[in-house]
């Protein structure tokens, strides 16, 4: 992978921790998506980025499969206790930084990709679905959970560790690609 990115550029980024799979081993699992019907984070049906917009399990599962291959990477970000609310907030508004850069970062690197991200999209203040569609579709980056993968087994998968300790949180993302000019879809 050394060709078409390094550590040290994904450090910069804001990237913890990195590593690359096959896209076919991306470990889907349909109770996964199903469990956002139960709304618990209250993002079910309220944006372009979670269940049901981003399609059925297996129309997720097809677009995954599209491209060959998959890195999941990560950032963890320190809590000021087990409870820290605010601090996992923050982190996640800082993680969905970091996947900004990392979109940009592969923009001629990677032209066909797919950038899949922790949870909603907090990109507007308030989403435009169902009413009208994405204010910007082209940094639409998909809930990972919503697509029905399950993050721990693709951690473990990806060979990086789920979680850095007690107060800590760890935000995943994963980035489908292709080295290709052009994916099936
Ligand atoms: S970019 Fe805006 S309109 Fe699009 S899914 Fe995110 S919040 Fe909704």
């Amino acid at each position: 992978m050394g060709f078409l990115w390094d550590t040290e550029s994904f450090h910069q980024i804001g990237i913890s921790e990195y590593g690359e799979i096959a896209a076919e081993k991306i470990p889907f699992q349909k109770e996964v998506q199903e469990i956002c019907e139960g709304n618990v984070c209250g993002n079910y049906g309220a944006t372009w980025a979670c269940p049901p917009a981003v399609g059925s399990f297996s129309e997720c599962q097809k677009r995954c499969f599209s491209y060959p291959k998959a890195l999941v990477f990560s950032t963890w970000y320190p809590l000021d206790d087990p409870f820290d609310l605010e601090g996992m907030q923050q982190g996640h508004r800082d993680f969905k930084e970091v996947c900004d850069r990392l979109w940009d970062f592969c923009k001629d690197r990677v032209p066909q990709r797919l950038l899949l991200s922790n949870e909603g999209c907090l990109r507007c203040k308030t989403c435009t679905y169902p009413l009208s569609p994405c204010r910007f579709p082209e940094r639409l980056f998909p809930s990972l959970e919503g697509f029905g993968i399950y993050v721990p087994a693709l951690a473990e998968r990806a060979g990086i560790p789920y979680h850095h300790g007690e107060l800590t949180v760890t935000y995943f993302g994963m980035l489908l690609y292709s080295t290709q000019n052009s994916i099936d879809s």
